[in-house]
């Protein structure tokens, strides 16, 4: 049995970064940059004006009403390139480039308005107003996303400006998801005498996909040696998750199977509750998780360690569930020998504080209770928290 901290530097140390691929920028939302973003050009690129009105000398405007020649209009699109010098104004619209020589705007509301060759500023202006220097936004050069960052519909306006048409992302890792095990039947059959639903790939499915995988359901083998070793030997995906088989029944192949199959085991037991029989290898470049059936156990077990192992796939670099802590709505307590990892819904109480609040789970098969998680509460091997205690969680 190894600790957890282990299993996760194991994980670390085996995954591999997935290649990486260049896609169009509108298809890149949810993918991890493989590239450094740059700004190619000063944002804004130009002194540019915020109102619609003249481009002033500001020391002009010190006592108004004053009255300046009107000497060019700057639109955007279609700067004013002349130097402008005091007594002069030069028309402006939003977004256009303030000439040289101005170092203000006064919005058309507070002139004489645009008519003629002369206007007159009716409110004094201070230096600066309504322009927003170049550069000012972004310097030229500067590193706006990192390489390991998830592209979101936030960031595609910036990708945009600085010119990434398309951009360098991780592939998509695929996955193959296989639950196994002589009750279970799939989805759509009605379960006979002692046969139970398989909700276990469907979960995982799921979550993959949300973790930006490509995923194949494989059907479920049998307890049967012979069989596994068929059905997982053909697989060359990146990733492989196995559910069941993994604990020390009778009946409980899986880890004989990979041993069979010549499977290089990083480690079959962790110091983990739920999820003690959590096995770790690889086949070839195809990297195996075996996760206890237990619906409760496979999820906390792939929340802990799959989840990782798909993202340093693709390059994320901050791959742990975020901590955080709450305030204990219930008593927990973790076994002597294995550190708990105990499903709990938040809330906040009346001071505005987090709570946690333990799943009561009638066992690690308890998957209804499993369903309003939002967290992980951490329990140390051996300690007992007590109701209105805070504990560390890790957010799902
Ligand atoms: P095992 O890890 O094979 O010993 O299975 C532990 C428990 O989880 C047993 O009660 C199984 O029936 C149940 N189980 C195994 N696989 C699944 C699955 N794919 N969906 C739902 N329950 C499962
Ligand atoms: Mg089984």
């Amino acid at each position: 049995m190894i600790e957890i901290s282990k299993a996760l530097k194991i994980i670390e140390r085996e995954t591999p970064e997935v290649g990486a691929e260049r896609v169009p920028l509108g298809e890149s939302v949810g993918r991890v940059l493989r590239e450094k973003i740059l700004a190619d050009t000063d944002l804004p690129p130009f002194d540019r004006s915020q109102m619609d009105g003249y481009a002033v000398v500001a020391a002009d405007t010190q006592s108004c009403p004053v009255t300046l020649k009107i000497v060019g209009e700057s639109a955007a699109g279609r700067g004013w390139h002349k130097r402008m010098v005091r007594g002069e104004a030069v028309r402006i619209m939003t977004g256009a480039p303030v000439p040289d020589g101005a170092n203000a705007v006064q919005r058309v509301e507070d002139t004489s308005g645009w008519e003629g060759d002369a206007v007159t500023i009716l409110e004094s202006v201070a230096k600066g107003m309504s322009v927003v220097k170049r550069g000012a936004e972004v310097k030229q050069g500067t590193t706006v996303f990192h390489a390991g960052e998830i592209v979101t519909e936030n960031k595609i306006p910036a990708l945009a400006s600085f010119g990434y048409a398309r951009l360098s992302v991780s592939k998509v890792p695929t996955i193959s998801i296989m639950a196994t095990g002589s009750e279970i039947v799939p989805l759509g059959r009605k379960p006979g005498r002692d046969q139970i639903r398989n909700s276990n790939s469907i979960m995982l499915d799921v979550l993959c996909r949300r973790l930006g995988c490509s995923t194949s359901v494989l059907e479920t083998p049998r307890d049967d040696l012979f069989e596994l070793k068929a059905k997982i030997h053909g697989i060359k995906s990146d990733i492989l998750i196995i559910t069941g088989g993994v604990s020390a029944g009778k009946y409980d192949l899986t880890t004989r199977a990979l041993e069979e199959l010549g499977c290089e085991i990083f480690f079959e037991k962790v110091r983990l509750k739920p999820g003690k029989p959590a096995v770790f290898a690889r086949r070839g470049k195809t990297l195996i998780f075996g996760l206890p059936g237990n619906p409760v156990s496979a999820a906390v077990t792939f929340q802990l360690f799959v989840r990782k192992a798909i993202l340093l796939m693709q390059g994320i670099r901050d791959s742990d569930l975020s901590p955080g802590f709450a305030v204990l709505d219930n008593a927990v307590r973790a076994p002597r020998d294995r550190d708990a990892y105990i499903p709990a819904a938040l809330g906040t109480d009346v001071e505005g504080r987090l709570i946690a609040i333990p799943l009561k789970s009638q066992g690690s098969s308890d998957f209804v209770g499993l369903s309003r998680a939002e967290a992980l509460i951490k329990a140390r091997r051996g300690t007992d928290l007590d109701e209105g205690s805070v504990a560390e969680v890790l957010f799902l």
